[in-house]
C-alpha cells in the first residue's frame, strides 16, 4: 500500500535490519527497542491490524505465531511476550499487522 512503512520495508523500498524471512513474513528489529530483545514479524500483505483480518486469512495469522516461535527459537530465546497492538487506542501507530516479539 502506497506510503506504508511495513510495506516499503517488505519490498525492500527501505532498509531494516532483517533477520529472518519466510514466503509470508519478514522478522526486523524494532527502530526504538522497548526491550533488549524486539523484533517486529511483519506480513508481507498489506492488512490493517488484527481487527481487520478476515476469515479467509485465518492460516495466514496462524503462520504469523510460528513466525514467531521459529524466530525465537533461532535466537535461542528460552521466553518471550508476543505482543499486538490493536488500534490507535491501544497504541497502534504503524497500520500495517505487525506482532511484536520482546524479551529481556
Ligand atoms: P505499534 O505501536 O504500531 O504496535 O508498533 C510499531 C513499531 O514499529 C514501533 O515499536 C516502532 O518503533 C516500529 N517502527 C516504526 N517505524 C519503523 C521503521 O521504519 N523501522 C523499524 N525497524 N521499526 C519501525
Ligand atoms: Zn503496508
Amino acid at each position: 500500500m502506497d506510503g506504508c512503512v511495513f510495506c516499503k520495508i517488505t519490498n525492500k523500498e527501505i532498509p531494516a535490519d532483517i533477520v529472518f524471512e519466510n514466503d509470508n513474513f519478514v522478522v526486523f528489529k524494532d527502530i526504538n527497542p522497548k526491550s533488549r530483545i524486539h523484533f517486529l514479524i511483519v506480513s508481507k500483505k498489506h492488512i490493517h491490524s488484527v481487527a481487520h483480518i478476515e476469515d479467509e486469512d485465518a492460516g495466514l495469522a496462524g503462520q504469523m505465531i510460528l513466525t514467531a516461535r521459529d524466530t525465537a527459537k533461532k535466537l535461542g530465546l528460552s521466553g518471550y511476550k508476543l505482543l499486538f497492538n490493536v488500534g490507535r487506542g491501544a497504541g497502534q501507530v504503524v497500520d500495517h499487522i505487525h506482532l511484536h516479539l520482546l524479551a529481556d
